[in-house]
């Protein structure tokens, strides 16, 4: 129910493609870069004239990123909007749709940069964004995708900031987005374990439903029994002495 189209060269290019393509959502991968290697925050930016969709769509993001990583939130609650570091506008604010830039983590960050080279993190990260989607764009249908500085007609080497240790921003950036690609082309409401099938004629009985299954069921039991469930010891306690 997902597509996801990646948009190649100049910023505007790409969002003036994703228009005429008329994408649902649109979104650029960066990471970001501070002299200070200890920089530490997670932010989504976006242009000066975005909806407020795309604004609580990005604090979603944020937030989702900030929790998985435990890395506290910049900007406003995890959001900046237009022109910061002169970002923001020139990137996003040509597009139709809702539209969000990913500062998830620092490159000059080393413990940041560990994450980002590792699969599990690149996994992590994919995941936030494929999730952050489909809460806010549960129809599915097409997604833009824009990795920062890679691929542009005006500067075709830029790959934005080194990570710490090796490696470039927009490389990491676009295995994250490539994987969070999959996940979403993958995607599928069904694919979602159907509640849990509660019996519909009341009974005593007590069961063990597994995801639906029902794995185990318990009859010899009378309504004036008595049941408490233990918390601490996870043990279900059925006391026939009427009291
Ligand atoms: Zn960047």
């Amino acid at each position: 129910m997902y597509q996801v189209r990646f948009y190649k060269g100049d910023y505007q290019w790409r969002q003036k493609q994703a228009n005429q393509d008329k994408c649902v959502a649109y979104v650029e991968h960066h990471f970001n870069a501070s002299p200070n290697l200890q920089s530490d925050y997670t932010v989504v930016i976006t242009s000066y004239n975005a909806s407020e969709l795309s604004k609580n769509w990005g604090k979603s993001y944020a937030l989702r990123i900030s929790k998985e990583f435990s890395v506290p939130l910049g900007g406003k609650g995890g959001l900046l909007i237009g022109g910061y570091n002169g970002r923001g506008d020139g990137n996003l604010k040509y597009t139709y749709m809702p539209a969000i830039l990913l500062e998830p983590l620092f490159a000059s960050n080393p413990i940041h940069a560990g994450w980002i080279r590792s699969a599990e993190g690149q996994d992590k990260l994919a995941k936030m964004l494929a999730d952050s989607i489909i809460e806010f764009f549960p129809d599915g249908s097409l997604i833009g995708f824009s990795v920062g500085h890679k691929y542009k007609t005006s500067r075709p080497s830029d790959r934005g900031a080194p990570l710490s240790g090796g490696g470039t921003e927009a490389d990491y950036a676009e295995i994250v987005m490539e994987k969070a690609k999959s996940l979403l082309e993958k995607y599928s409401p069904s694919a979602v374990p159907p509640p849990p099938v509660i019996p519909t004629v009341p009974t005593n009985d007590v069961r063990v439903i597994k995801d639906g299954k029902e794995l185990w069921v318990y009859t010899d039991i009378d309504e004036d029994d008595e049941l408490t469930w233990d918390t601490d010891n996870r043990v279900l306690y059925i006391s026939s002495q009427s009291t």
